[in-house]
């Protein structure tokens, strides 16, 4: 075996070695339990072991490999990088200079000086520089929209959209096949919680379901949700088990998607949508042997390309979206495009192409979807039967099939069929059957499979007619299509079928009804869903190298690792439901969003439990002496969040004279100078390496109110040098010490008295605020503030010298005065936003020291910060905006932050989609203003010929250009009713609300013409990284004051940084095939950026090197073969294979 895969990967490599792909996450199961992880030892000690260290991957698709490979050659070599970074480190125990790579790994304490100038190859820009070529038959979202007039004119019977007329005899040839899909759309947690979901529809829904099937091997229904489905199973005997999965043999039940939920695509960030993907798709493997061929997505609120792509890789061939604007729809059908082949923007051939059937009427409701009529399709829902507790609002009821009515139905159904089939380009037509939590009763199985099957018989048995009509799963219906559009399942391309690019943002479902108001919504736990992803995201990687470590010194019976993974689970499950599109998108009814944030709020303290515990035996010098002790934590966290509702706060950490270690995690997979900011509880701190080297420091004030700071605690900042994913050590003791400095303060308020207290350690200035300006610097930026607003109103970036107006301002929106108002999912505003005008002037407050410089402005609804941080570094790079939210006091209104800058942006400007690739977009005059805004997972930008500005988030919320060189973004609303689309409440509920953001501005050093009609575009390597490090910041964990004793020593798991362009997205230990507990093998994730190489490379910070674009042949497989795993203790060959976690 092992040979022959060697070969396979010989010959891709020869056959395929120009091929470059740039944006791609695959995984491989990275077997970890040997792997050679301690440091602490004499490095000699563990030379000679690494033979036991094995790289082991499960052993399923072979052909699927070889395509992988094809395509992504050069990703596996990216990958080959970073097992060898891991295997190197095993073998050498420590980090060390790599040949081919030029990141150091100094130790902590010593200068680290980022090189001058990042080199940059023009091979690592073929991706990004390449022009984009579209295909003869390719559709380009941003130009249908140039093309649209979305003049919503009534279109009769189907309102958005034309009369349908057919001939006849247009079937006399070829049969039109029509698919029935029976369907239940069950969300996890919407008007209910979850659980009560469950326990009131959705269990009744699946038992009874094992029942009626059974009945009729001619029914079929389709499931996609795993986390119900899991729960259920939990429940259900043996025997009810088998009938499941003989029904699933039968394919009977098919498992659409087969994801925990089905993701909102705008929100959700591409972790958490692979994250739960794959826990709905392990679950699969293990319990039911499945694997999802095709996907289902009725109900998210706009498409993404980005769950295109995922699904793609994850092994599906084909994927139904529904909830499209409908003036794209129209304009679809007008075209017979509803079924293409959905490409991403960035991809020059077809490799990303995965088979879409786009619904093309308003709803998944059967109303909506057996035709173009609702009024006829509602009289074939027979679950409104008159009697029933749902009734049909056209006023025609449907009618209980007989031998008397069965002719009349039979052709009416038919005639919406035949419709509904000329907006398509083949005689195979899909109807879906079913809604919200459907078929919960036996009573409802019946009246819609037998009075269906009566008409079917009907139709069938009638030649005349040319009709094949049965029930389908969603499978079902895209094989036939297959055959019929005659698909090469090779190539994925058939001569009747267009591609299509682009995404299917913002949606409208009417009127001008955007479904804008859902990217800000709830925004507190849009945050606190980021904040669990990085946790949850740091927890399995340190998770995964603490039980590695463990097994090889023989002591994992001595850790919780079984308990821990529990946790591990149902973090991941907490978070994965959360990706749901009524939860992230903050939709729920009010009592279901505390819900969620208390599964959140409790997996963020597990996670924590977990990291603390790995940290534990990781940095523990001598190993004999672990003992784990959960009611005496070896470590703790530096914060705790006292609610699922409030912020987290910062504990106090009491130093003395006896120093005290502060461990500090770097979960990034990149060496990183960062600030790092614990409390203490006293002024006079002496910050240490582990080598004994004084480290530079600043004390600050920790303020109670915004003049008033604590006596009893204070900040303590300083640079920290940590490796990548390692754990660093500190070491605080209370000392007088010069290399620690207190920050000075200067104060303005216009107009007022202010007193300032408590800040006796400190150099305070009280100034009048005035029309003046004042400024803050560090090496490598320098603002401008007015000292009556506190606010931005210059940059400058050293680097370029010139100084650019960049305003930074707070507005407001409010809600229309029509019958139609902004709700939890509508964003209908009363036009223009209003300047946001505090009644009272704020208290500006200005830190300086030596780590770092922050203006922080107090005004009724926000509090403020900018702040520049004196790191050499990629963290020095960007201004860090943080904005504490309060508009509880409100009343139908919405707060945005807007930057307004002297860019010459014109109406483009870029959106990220989940924070995995860039969308350009427009503004467009002609459509509402709520129609320009669009969702912003991780970055925005605008930019002109010689600079970009890009707006960085650390949370999902809504985001538009509405003017050139403008940037804004919706930080809160509250909205006092319901916007009509079934939630039956407004959002009300609002938080004390954090946003954090970085502004990062980058000179260009070329730009072409050709960009303004290129349909993709891409970060620079400095910005990706600034991302990164915004939402994966360092973790500090102090060492509890009893265990000072014991010794501790840094944890270097990597020789060396990833290069810049490889993301690890995760290490995730993958769960035992029985039980609950962890295996012996892990899923290394990794996604390759694609970057934009026309920014400057000097001073950026980058502690890393990039790929060069292209394949490494010191690289090659034999490397990793003689290197890494030559066999495993047992004296197997271990076998390597990469694959879709499917
Ligand atoms: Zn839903």
């Amino acid at each position: 075996m092992a040979v022959k895969l060697r070969m396979k990967l010989s010959r891709q490599f020869t056959v395929f070695g120009s091929a470059i792909f740039c944006v791609v996450v695959f995984s491989l199961y990275l077997m970890l339990d040997h792997l050679q992880l301690d440091h602490s030892k004499n490095p000699s000690n563990n030379v000679g072991k690494l033979q036991n260290g094995q790289l082991s991957i499960l052993q399923e698709k072979i052909d699927h490999l070889e395509r992988l490979l094809a395509e992504n050659n050069e990703i596996i070599s990216n990958i080959r990088d970073s097992i060898i970074n891991l295997s190197k480190s095993v073998k050498d125990g420590r980090g060390g200079l790599e040949a081919g790579n030029q990141s150091r790994a100094t130790m902590p304490g010593a200068v680290l000086t980022p090189p001058l100038v990042l080199p940059v190859q023009p091979e690592d820009c073929q991706f990004a520089a390449r022009s984009y070529s579209k295909s003869a038959e390719g559709v380009q979202m941003l130009e249908v929209y140039d093309l649209l007039a979305f003049d919503n004119p009534d279109g009769g019977v189907w309102k958005q959209g034309f009369d349908i007329t057919y001939e006849g005899h247009e079937w006399d040839q070829e049969p039109l096949q029509v698919f029935v899909v029976p369907h239940s759309h069950n969300d996890p947690g919407w008007l209910k919680t979850f659980d009560d979901y469950y326990r009131d529809q959705t269990q009744h829904i699946l038992n009874n379901m094992v029942v009626k099937l059974h009945e009729d091997v001619r029914r079929k229904m389709l499931w996609s949700e795993i986390s119900y489905f899991s729960k259920w199973w939990e429940n259900i005997d043996v025997q009810k088990r088998d009938a499941v999965r003989s029904l699933i043999e039968r394919g009977q039940l098919e498992i659409a998607t087969g994801g925990w939920v089905m993701p909102d695509e705008a929100n959700a960030h591409y972790f958490g949508i692979i994250d739960q993907l794959l826990e709905g798709h392990q679950w699969l493997e293990k319990n039911l042997g499945v694997k999802p061929r095709s996907g289902w997505a009725v109900d998210p609120f706009g498409h993404s390309p980005t769950m295109a792509y995922l699904l793609k890789r994850a092994g599906l061939s084909n994927m139904l979206i529904q909830r499209v604007h409908y003036s794209v729809k129209k304009h679809f059908a007008a075209q017979k495009t509803l079924e293409f082949f959905w490409r991403q923007n960035w991809d020059p051939d077809s490799s990303t192409d995965i088979l879409c059937h786009m619904m093309p009427f308003y709803s998944y409701d059967i109303p909506h979807t057996c035709g173009p009529d609702p009024k006829i399709c509602c009289q074939f829902d027979f679950k409104r039967l008159p009697g029933g507790r749902i009734s049909c609002p056209w006023r025609v009821p449907p009618q209980a099939i007989t031998d008397d009515n069965v002719q009349e139905r039979a052709l009416m159904l038919l005639d919406q069929y035949r419709k509904k089939s000329q907006l398509f380009r083949t005689k195979v037509v899909l109807a879906p059957l079913g809604d919200d939590f459907r078929y919960t009763e036996a009573s409802e199985w019946d009246q819609q499979f037998q009075n269906y099957q009566k008409l079917f018989d009907y139709m069938n048995s009638h030649p005349e007619l040319h009709v094949q009509a049965r029930f389908g799963t969603i499978s079902d219906f895209f094989a036939a299509l297959r055959v019929t559009a005659d698909v090469d399942p090779l190539t994925s391309s058939s001569p009747l079928l267009p591609v299509v690019s682009g995404d299917f943002f913002t949606y409208a479902d009417r009127d001008d009804h955007y479904w804008s108001g859902y990217f800000t919504s709830r925004p507190f736990y849009k945050r606190l869903d980021r904040l669990l992803e990085s946790y949850l995201r740091a927890a399995e990687i340190l998770y995964s190298f603490a039980l590695s470590s463990l097994k090889k010194h023989d002591r994992l019976n001595d850790f919780p690792s079984v308990e821990n993974y529990k946790l591990l689970t149902e973090a991941r499950r907490n978070m994965g439901l959360f990706q749901h599109h009524d939860a992230i998108a903050g939709t729920g009814k009010d009592w279901v969003v505390i819900d969620y944030g208390t599964r959140l709020f409790h997996s963020i303290l597990n996670l924590k439990h977990i990291m603390v515990n790995s940290a534990h035996w990781l940095v523990l010098k001598n190993k004999g002496e672990y003992s784990h002790q959960p009611s005496v934590p070896f470590l703790q966290m530096d914060d705790i969040q006292p609610a699922q509702d409030a912020l987290p706060r910062k504990t106090v950490l009491k130093l003395s004279d006896i120093s005290r270690v502060l461990v500090v995690y770097n979960p990034t997979e990149q060496e990183r100078l960062t600030v790092v900011t614990v409390y203490v509880n006293t002024p006079q701190v002496r910050v240490q390496t582990a080598a004994g080297h004084a480290v530079t420091a600043q004390v600050s004030a920790v303020w109670e109110e915004p003049t008033q700071a604590s006596s009893e605690a204070y900040q303590l900042s300083f640079v920290a040098h940590t490796s990548p994913l390692g754990l660093s050590l500190y070491h605080l003791s209370e000392a007088p010490e010069v290399r620690t400095a207190p920050a000075s303060y200067t104060f303005y308020q216009q107009g007022g008295d202010m007193s300032v207290a408590g800040t006796g350690q400190f150099r305070v200035n009280v100034l009048p605020g005035d029309s003046t300006t004042f400024t803050i610097e560090n090496s490598f930026l320098k603002i401008w503030c007015s000292s009556m607003s506190g606010l931005m109103e210059r940059l400058q970036s050293k680097e370029g010298g010139v100084k650019q107006e960049v305003r930074l301002a707070f507005v407001w929106y409010g809600t229309t005065s029509n019958r139609d108002k902004s709700g939890a999912y509508l964003f209908l505003p009363d036009g223009e936003a209003k300047e946001y005008s505090p009644k009272r002037p704020p208290v500006i407050r200005v830190t300086r020291g030596a780590i770092f410089s922050e203006v922080t402005t107090v005004f009724e609804h926000v509090t403020h910060s900018l702040r520049l941080n004196n790191i050499q570094g990629v963290e020095g790079q960007s201004v860090e905006i943080s904005n504490t939210v309060d508009i509880r006091g409100e009343f139908n209104r919405e707060i945005a932050m807007r930057i307004t800058s002297d860019l010459n942006s014109s109406d483009r400007f870029f959106t990220d989609l989940n924070g995995y690739q860039i969308q350009p977009r427009r503004m467009m005059a002609k459509l509402p203003l709520q129609a320009n805004f669009y969702p912003m997972t991780t970055t925005s930008y605008i930019q002109d010929e010689h600079l970009r500005l890009t707006l960085l988030t650390a949370q999902s919320l809504g985001v538009a250009s509405l003017k050139n060189g403008q940037l804004e973004v919706i930080m809160d609303r509250r909205l006092m009713q319901d916007d009509n689309r079934g939630l039956g409440q407004g959002v009300q509920d609002n938080k004390i609300t954090a946003n954090t953001f970085r502004l990062l501005l980058e000179r260009r050093s070329s730009s072409d013409a050709r960009e303004q009609v290129r349909p993709s575009s891409f970060p620079s390597l400095l910005s990706h990284i600034s991302s990164m490090f915004l939402n994966h910041p360092v973790i500090p964990m102090a060492v509890g004051l009893s265990y000072g004793h014991l010794h501790t020593a840094p944890y270097r798991p990597l020789r060396s940084s990833l290069p810049c362009d490889i993301h690890l997205v995760n290490l995730r230990t993958i769960q035992a095939g029985e039980g609950p507990g962890p295996s012996e093998e892990a899923a290394l994730i990794l996604h390759r950026r694609g970057f934009d190489c026309t920014f400057a490379s000097r001073n950026t910070g980058l502690l890393c090197a990039t790929t060069w674009g292209k394949v490494r042949r010191a690289f090659l497989p034999q490397i990793i073969w003689e290197k890494i795993n030559v066999i495993d203790s047992r004296g197997r060959v271990p076998r390597i294979q990469e694959h879709t976690w499917a």
